[in-house]
């Protein structure tokens, strides 16, 4: 299913391009807000001026050719357990797309899957497709709340998390913020959150994480429209209500 963001875009120098957004498993893999970051990304895109489409891709639906943004969100163990077969079908692709350097941004339960596997609490191994250097153990305790993080790249980083597994990164990914100053992030040893590599970015964060973080959003559609027309020149986008809701959002207790 295509989803076409209605309206012009606003004026600018991105007019007259088209960005495809690929939402991944948005069926299975869908809470807490997930279908918002796709929604606020299609959206600040148009913002810049593009024109953008949204592709449903769910599981045996036939994987286009031509998506110039992937983005997917979380699920509960089930339904990861009913992608995983078709995930691994798309695992090459997916795979070539990400070391081409299609922008990627995927949460909580496909962040897990995007790694090497994740062993659930009652032992069972959900194979990952292996982007990220990365596996995750599901945990006793689920890390829950509201959470805070400095990253380099994108400065502070505000949502929501949610998960039991808890992961840990490689040597050939890096996290996504360095630094949690509110709540968990990967596992409870270590201080970061997140994992990147090519233009994927892996997260725990839901809530949803792109309004609150447009600098993430501008970060995937930059990557895309570089890959697709050579160039990106950005609008000037009045991010007002972003900060207001960005400061009430650091307020809230964990
Ligand atoms: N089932 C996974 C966990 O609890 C993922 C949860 C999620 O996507 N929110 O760790």
């Amino acid at each position: 299913m295509t989803h076409t963001i209605a309206g012009t875009p606003a004026a600018g120098p991105n007019n007259g391009k088209t960005l495809r957004i690929l939402q991944l498993y948005p069926k299975d893999m869908n809470i807490y807000g997930d279908w918002g970051n796709t929604l606020s990304l299609a959206r600040r895109a148009h913002a810049h001026g593009f024109d953008v489409d949204i592709i449903d891709y769910n599981p045996g639906d036939e994987f286009p050719q031509d998506v110039d943004i992937i983005i997917g969100g979380g699920g509960q163990d089930s339904g990861q357990t009913v992608i995983q077969e078709d995930l691994h079908a798309n695992s090459e692709h997916l795979k070539q797309l990400a070391e081409d350097g299609t922008p990627m941004l995927v949460i909580c339960g496909l962040y897990q899957l995007f790694g090497k596997e994740f062993r659930t609490r009652e032992g069972e191994v959900l194979k990952g497709i292996g982007i990220f250097d990365a596996h995750t153990v599901g945990g006793d305790e689920r890390l829950i709340g509201n959470i805070v993080e400095e990253s380099k790249d994108f400065g502070t980083i505000i949502g929501f998390e949610n998960h039991s597994g808890l992961t840990y990164l490689g040597s050939g990914c890096t996290p996504l913020a360095a630094t949690v100053t509110k709540g968990e992030g990967n596992n409870k040893a270590e201080t970061h959150e997140g994992a990147r590599v090519h233009n994927v970015i892996g997260t725990y964060l839901h809530g949803s994480l792109l309004p609150k973080n447009p600098k993430i959003s501008d970060y995937l559609i930059e990557q895309a429209a570089k890959r697709k027309y050579g160039e990106f020149t950005p609008a000037t986008i009045d991010d007002t209500l972003v900060n207001k809701a960005r400061a009430s959002a650091m307020k809230r207790p964990r």
